[in-house]
């Protein structure tokens, strides 16, 4: 008996490495559906290779010609469709953005096991998407790689047993810059990473340090633990994913190459282990020198920005993350300098008043009311 997996934004950098990891595994998982937002080519190349029963597509594509069964969505409604299908079990949430939130919370009410790559579903409405997997009997597994070498140290232990989470950050390309020429980094410049290879967006929030920020919050509503339990350190060659020190002193690391397979792939099987060899063995030697250094807020106002919505709580996280949306957005388009994207969010987050974030309507309300101020600030 395979288990029935859901891809969504399968034609992402997320999606085709979480279809790598499948494709060595089929004798456990089985593609059930695959969800893209308008890379219609690929997905119907995927479609043909992996005979899905679903394949959905937000933005264009041809309604006909079935693939399986001959399911087949467009619009929105396509992730909702993917996410909640009786013949899934595990729902890869590899969207980009808060437009995966609605799919997470849709899968953890239908009691599915969310992997979930989609950070901005709990940035947004942490306390939602938790209360949908409490009351749905779904589970949230994270595949963003901190978070999985966190849940790999904690092995099981409760939030009381930890003294203190440390997430590594690479610091992006601009580690070494001065803050005055970070302000004008090019559209090009914010997307070398120095060590992940990744979609667009999650490149220029590692440039601006907003993706550690998005991950703090991820952590407290994953692990439980208070916003001051969560510490980043600048570690550049990203070898090391996270640090748990325990209440007894005792400090476990998780370590490995940078590469998504690994935390996808545990994500799908947690709490077991299956055998794998697809990616490249750690090995200490090769990795030489492991170097750890203090955030440098002056390069990253943006993170600093982060943690302070988060420690606000209601909908003020949602607000971040809508307002970070826009401005990454402005600036790929080439309308905005890099420096910019940080005065947006300041600029949103200073007229923001925080909401209820109990309720799904609340959450994106603030979401749209935080894209308004952002696109005025951005266009003025
Ligand atoms: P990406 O841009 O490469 O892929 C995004 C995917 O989402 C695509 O398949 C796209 O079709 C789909 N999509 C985009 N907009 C959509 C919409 N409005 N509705 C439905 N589908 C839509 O992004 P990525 O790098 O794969 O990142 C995906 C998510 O995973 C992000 O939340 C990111 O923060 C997280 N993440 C990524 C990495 C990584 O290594 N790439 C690591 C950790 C976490
Ligand atoms: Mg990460």
């Amino acid at each position: 008996m395979t288990t029935g997996v859901a891809v969504l934004g399968s034609t992402g950098s997320i999606g085709c490495s979480a279809l790598q990891v499948l494709a060595r595994q089929r004798e456990r998982f089985r593609v059930v559906a695959l969800t893209a937002h308008s890379n219609a080519g690929l997905l119907e190349q995927q479609a043909a290779e992996w005979r899905p029963e679903y394949v959905g597509i937000v933005n264009g594509g041809s309604t006909n010609g079935g693939t399986g069964d001959g399911g087949r969505g467009k619009g929105t409604a396509c992730l909702v469709e993917a996410a909640t299908r009786p013949d899934v079990a595990i729902v890869i949430n590899g969207i980009v953005g808060a437009a995966g939130l609605e799919a997470t919370l849709a899968a953890l009410c239908a009691g599915k096991r969310v992997a979930l790559a989609n950070k901005e579903s709990l940035v947004m409405a942490g306390e939602l998407v938790t209360q949908a997997a409490r009351q749905g009997g779904g589970e949230i597994v994270p595949v963003d790689s901190e978070h999985s070498a966190v849940l790999q140290c904690l092995a099981g232990r409760p939030p009381t047993d930890v003294a203190s989470l440390t997430l590594t950050a690479s610091g992006g390309p601009f580690r070494t810059w001065t803050p005055e020429r970070v302000a004008d980094a090019t559209i090009e410049e914010a997307l070398q990473h120095p060590t992940w290879r990744m979609g667009r967006k999650i490149t220029v929030d590692s440039a601006t340090l907003v993706n550690k920020a998005l991950e703090v919050i991820e952590a407290h509503y994953l692990f439980g633990v208070d916003y001051e339990q969560v510490k980043v350190v600048v570690h550049p060659q990203s070898l090391v994913h996270a640090f748990v020190e325990f209440v007894d002193g005792s400090v476990l690391a998780q370590v490995g190459f940078p590469t998504m397979e690994v935390p996808i792939l545990y994500a799908l099987t947690h709490p077991e282990r299956v055998r794998d060899h697809g990616t490249r063995r750690f090995d200490p030697v090769a990795a030489e020198t492991l170097t750890f250094e203090p955030v440098r807020h002056e390069l990253y106002p943006a993170y600093r920005l982060g943690r302070a919505a988060a420690l606000a709580r209601g909908t003020v996280p949602a607000a971040f993350n809508a307002a970070n949306e826009v401005a990454v957005q402005r600036f790929l388009d080439g309308k905005i300098r890099f420096g910019q994207i940080a005065h947006i969010i300041d600029a949103v987050l200073t007229a923001t008043q925080s909401g209820d974030a109990e309720s799904l309507d609340g959450v994106l309300a603030a979401d749209a009311e935080a894209r308004r101020m952002a696109w005025e600030v951005a266009c003025s």
